[in-house]
Formats: C-alpha cells, structure tokens, sequence
C-alpha cells in the first residue's frame, strides 16, 4: 500500500474571525476547528500518517486540540506559510511517504470524496488541486477601477486544498522556492515546473475565515444525523496456560486467547465493528500487528480509539452488541461484568450495552474449544455529509 501523509498547516495567526485564538482553535460544535481537520485525515483509510505545522506559540492548544488523535510529532512553522509548509514536508523524510497532502487547518469539511478524486488523478500526474468553478463574472480593472477587460472566466478556477504532490516532486520544488512567497502550493510546484491537474473542488470545503463563515459551519454541523450500523467479527486460537482476557476483564479459565495484543476477541469485534460505522477501516488498519507497541497491548485502547475517532468526526455511539461464541468458558457468570466493563471504556450507560453469548453445539473450531469467536454491532449517529 502507498504511503500517503496528510501534511495540516495550522502555524497562521489569522485573526480575521473575530476571536481571541487564532481561528484554527476556536470552537465548533463542541470542538476545535483543528480537530475536526486532522480526524477526518485520521479516520480515512487512504491516508497512513498525519502530521499538523503549528506556531510556537500554540503548543498547549494543538496538544489540546489533537489529544489522543494518532498523529506524527508536531512540527514548529517558520515565518511564512510557504516557510511553515517546508519545514513540514522536511519532517515527513523520515517517514517517506510516496505522496503527500497539503491542507489548510481551516478547512474542517474536507470529505473522503474529496480526498478521493485528488488520490485517484495523482496516480497520472505529480500534482493535483481541487478547484470550484468561478460564478460571478469576472472583471478586470485598472488602478482607477475602469473595467479594461472581461476574462472568460470558465478558464479560471479558485484553488482549494487538499492539494496532493508526489512527495519528492514538492519537496525539491519546495527547497527550491525557499526565501520567496507563494500563496498556495500548487504554485509552487508550478514554477519547479511541475504539471498541476485540477480536480473538481467541494462546495462544502470551505476555508472559516471570517465570522459568516463560521455560522454556516456550525449550521453545517449541526445538520440531522444520520444512523449508521457497523458490524465486527474476530476470532482468536485458545492456548492453555495463557490469561483469558475477554470483554475486557480476566476471567478463571485453564486456557487463554492467543494473538499479538492481549488477544480480546471481544474487545477487538467492538473495535471493527464502531470503525465500521463511519467506513474508517479495521483494527489491523490502525493497530498493525507488524507494530512491536502493540505486542501485549490491552485491548481497551483500541475500543477507544476508535470511539475517540468517530467523536471526532462528529459521530456518537448509541448502542453496542455483542455475542461471545465458545463451548467454554461459561460467560454467564461474568456476562453483567463485561457488559459494564465495556460501557466503561465506551462511556455508555449500561443500557446500550448488550452482551450475549453461545456455544456452537460442539460443532466447529469453538465446539472443539479450540479457539473462541465474538460477532458485534456498534450502532452510531453520525452528521450527514461525513
Ligand atoms: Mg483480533
């Protein structure tokens, strides 16, 4: 799979909406416009790392805004945004990435649809922006604000972001044009010589720049939600001797689940199952099993995650399903246990919490009780347009 970086340029100082904070960190709907930014690069499959420029200045409000999001170090901007999207690029070497995506902070909306269109025509060229077509006609004046000329304007398009390069192209593009200022990009990529395709722009992914802008994006936010059902299967390999983690809890048993992480095949069908409900891919997507941090790990994390990432996105979940499937042990006992356990990490009231289990009458890899299986369903309200 193709390394692709989002890069989230968050270092300006823009005061032109009226707050106290730079707009990136002002509220909407509950949240930091920041946040809900770099969770929807967070929660895209296609996207494998996000990284966030910030000010020096704003330290404490990123680590406010992006508590718990899984995202690169941040990285310190410099003068100018050209300057600040640089040094951004420059610490994503490490990581290597085959492609990158540049996007403004202010830029809450961006949509996997969006995302998509630019991935899909960076397979043919090295650059690529979203841009809306012009509605007004356009006017050319001179100094004393004589119209000299009317472009047609279906040749003009107003560049949005993300704007999406291969990686090696703009960063020698970008070392390139260091000490000059250019206000997008795509321009910069541009003068390196570098074709830039357009793509069609998203009506909706409007930068918040000025108080307006943020009424309509709290009415935007605020628009009916949808519900969405998501579903989770996993199944791990008992052993004996090994700890029974299952729902989050140690329950007495001869035998234990065998895997990477602490093997909860329950706390692992959750997962999937509230990733599945706003299409953010799996666990494995999150959590590789190829990652030593995740070797031993508690499984309550991921549930967690996962649920941080859906809020994040603007999602709540309202209900969670579970069925353990094994001949033993007996979960009975212990069913009210994991049901509250769970409602715990998810921070449900116990009533949207349902547990269930059963054998599968002797028959099958849980009848031989050579493994146990677990089958979820997380159901979720989610805004409209996600
Ligand atoms: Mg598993």
């Amino acid at each position: 799979m193709a390394r692709t970086a989002a890069l989230v340029v968050a270092a300006g100082r823009g005061a032109r909406f009226g707050a106290h904070q730079p707009k990136q960190y002002t509220d909407l709907a509950g949240q930091p416009v920041l946040r809900h930014t770099l969770a929807r690069f967070c929660a895209d499959p296609q996207i494998t790392a996000v990284a966030c420029v910030i000010h020096p200045d704003d330290r404490d409000l990123y680590d406010e805004a992006a508590a718990s999001l899984p995202l690169l170090p941040p990285v310190l901007g410099g003068a100018t945004r050209q300057d600040s999207v640089r040094l951004g690029l420059e610490s994503l070497l490490d990581y290597a990435p085959d492609r990158v995506l540049i996007h403004d902070a202010a830029r809450p909306f961006v949509s996997r649809d969006l995302v998509d269109r630019v991935l899909s025509e960076l397979e043919q060229s090295p650059a690529v922006i979203p841009v809306l077509p012009l509605v007004d006609t356009l006017k050319q004046m001179d100094t004393t604000g004589r119209v000299v000329a009317t472009p047609d304007r279906s040749q003009f398009g107003r560049a949005q972001t993300p704007q999406g390069f291969h990686f090696a192209g703009i960063l020698a593009a970008h070392r390139a044009a260091c000490g000059q200022d250019m206000t997008d990009d795509a321009v910069v990529a541009e003068k390196a010589g570098l074709t830039v395709q357009t793509v069609a722009g998203d009506p909706d992914n409007r930068k918040l720049t000025t108080p307006a802008d943020r009424e309509w994006a709290e009415a935007r936010m605020n628009r009916a939600a949808s519900v969405r059902v998501g579903n989770g299967f996993d199944v791990h390999r008992l052993e004996a001797g090994l700890p029974l983690w299952l729902g989050g809890i140690t329950i007495p048993h001869s035998h234990g689940l065998q895997g990477h992480s602490d093997a909860d095949v329950a706390l692992h069908a959750l997962t999937d199952a509230v990733l599945g409900s706003f299409a953010a891919g799996d666990i494995g997507l999150h959590f590789p099993p190829s990652d030593p941090r995740w070797r031993g790990a508690a499984s309550d994390q991921f549930l967690r995650h996962a649920v941080t990432l859906l809020r994040a996105v603007g999602g709540q979940l309202s209900h969670l399903d579970l069925t353990i499937m094994c001949e033993a042990p007996k979960i009975g006992p212990y069913r009210q246990a994991i049901a509250r356990r769970i409602a715990a990490i998810v921070g449900l009231p116990l009533g949207q919490v349902s547990v269930k289990a059963t054998t599968t009458e002797g028959l099958g890899f849980t009848g031989r009780r050579e493994g146990i299986a677990a089958q979820a369903t997380a159901t979720t309200l989610l805004k409209v347009g996600l």
